[in-house]
């Protein structure tokens, strides 16, 4: 569970460009996609595909572009060649691929809409339908759209999403190399070698960023640590709060490496626990296993969601399980494939999702329990191995 969505772009100033599996990758990585990405753009009619910042252009050119208010632009036509749109003083940090696009730098006096709009075809022969970066700041899009008067827009998680959210076999190596990186960090908290008592949750929180980056992650997206009653809201800030004796912490942390996510939820307690929350967990664990078993090819994503919340609401616990069991994992923290009730989207073989039931007893106590998993042919593939008991550090 992460706080929030993250735009992921390297930290101004440190000189450091992307790194990403697929920034590494061989060419041919991205012209397969660009093909499958064109194959859908006939399907549904598209002349000409517009990404801006977001995850949709990495994925189509290995390139994160900044969210400045410079436009980066890839122009991906039906027919005929890509063109990569950049700010001048960003094109040096391009990973140039010209069998996959043209590079174009523009310069601090050109009017980066127009060029776009004249590599899409206006003036020509305006193209029918254009489809347009889900994330590509409003203020380009209101300029565009006169430029291209005749023209249709849509939104282009319609043509990339679907590519997207089946992760080819690299993307599940990175997937995995993540999550054991994770769990090499989970372990160390399982196994006492990251002080809690007499330390804030703040200060916890910050060794165990600290740790994900050791274990070789480029970047901590989030490190939630919820000591006592605070682990009763799933999506804590921690704080200045001081960890103590004979209470339950939650830790859910994960990051980026090679550019895909890590996201992991393990609870410790501290001292042997009281029966209430022995028993709690007991039913969360089986619960978390359930939902990971139900996650075969083909099964639609809510019965994952109600494989998990069967066992919790049989239990007893059903109104203290407040969210939905999961998310898609891949560039992004939390994308496709939703595990939620009412998404009856099929599981398919390359869905990479957590199983993360919770049980939050407000202003008492909480737990959460948290694997990343991916859907194969030959059944569900959990990705995360620390221990997945409620570990008891003696303090
Ligand atoms: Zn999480
Ligand atoms: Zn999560
Ligand atoms: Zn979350």
């Amino acid at each position: 569970m992460a706080l929030y969505s993250v735009i992921l772009f390297p930290g101004k100033g440190d000189g450091q460009t992307v790194t990403m599996a697929s920034a590494s990758a061989d060419s041919s990585v991205f012209l397969d996609r660009a093909a499958r990405a064109r194959a859908l753009m006939a399907e549904q009619r598209i002349d000409v595909l517009l990404l801006s910042v977001g995850h949709d252009l990495p994925y189509l050119t290995g390139y994160l572009a900044m969210p400045l208010e410079r436009l980066t632009m890839l122009v991906l036509p039906l027919d005929g060649e890509a063109t990569l749109v950049v700010p001048r003083l960003e094109a040096p940090r391009v990973v140039e691929r010209p069998e996959v696009f043209t590079l174009r730098p523009w310069g601090e006096t050109e009017d980066p809409v127009a060029i776009v709009a004249g590599l899409a075809g206006a003036g020509t022969r305006s193209p029918g339908t254009v489809a347009v970066g889900d994330q590509t700041w409003a203020r380009f899009v209101v300029d565009l759209l006169p430029l291209l008067p005749t023209t249709k827009f849509r939104r282009a998680v319609e043509v990339v999403g679907p590519l997207r959210v089946l992760k080819d076999e690299a993307e599940v190596a990175a997937l995995t190399a993540a999550a054991q990186a994770a769990d090499r960090v989970a372990a160390e908290l399982q196994g006492g070698a990251i002080p809690l008592v007499g330390r804030t949750e703040a200060q916890v929180s910050a060794d165990l960023s600290a740790r994900l980056l050791a274990e070789g992650h480029d970047k901590v997206n989030f490190a939630i640590v919820a000591a006592g009653e605070n682990a009763a809201s799933p999506h804590h800030h921690p704080g200045t709060r001081m960890i103590e004796k004979d209470e339950i912490v939650l830790c859910d942390f994960g990051g980026t490496m090679a550019g895909y996510c890590s996201d992991i939820t393990r609870c410790v307690h501290l001292g042997p626990p009281p029966a209430e929350i022995a028993e709690a967990y007991a039913v969360l664990h089986e619960a978390q296993q359930a939902g990971v078993a139900a996650g075969t090819v083909g099964v639609p994503c809510e019965e994952v969601d109600r494989a998990a919340r069967r066992v919790i609401a049989d239990a007893g616990y059903g109104d203290y399980f407040v969210h939905r069991t999961g998310h898609g994992i891949g560039m992004e923290e939390h994308e496709d494939p939703y595990i939620v009730e009412g998404n009856t989207a099929a599981l398919a073989d390359g869905h990479a999702y957590s199983v993360e039931p919770g049980i939050y007893v407000p202003e008492r106590w909480g737990m959460r329990l948290e694997d990343i998993v991916v859907a194969r042919a030959d059944g569900p593939r959990p990705l995360n191995h620390a221990d997945h008991a409620l570990v008891v550090l003696d303090v």
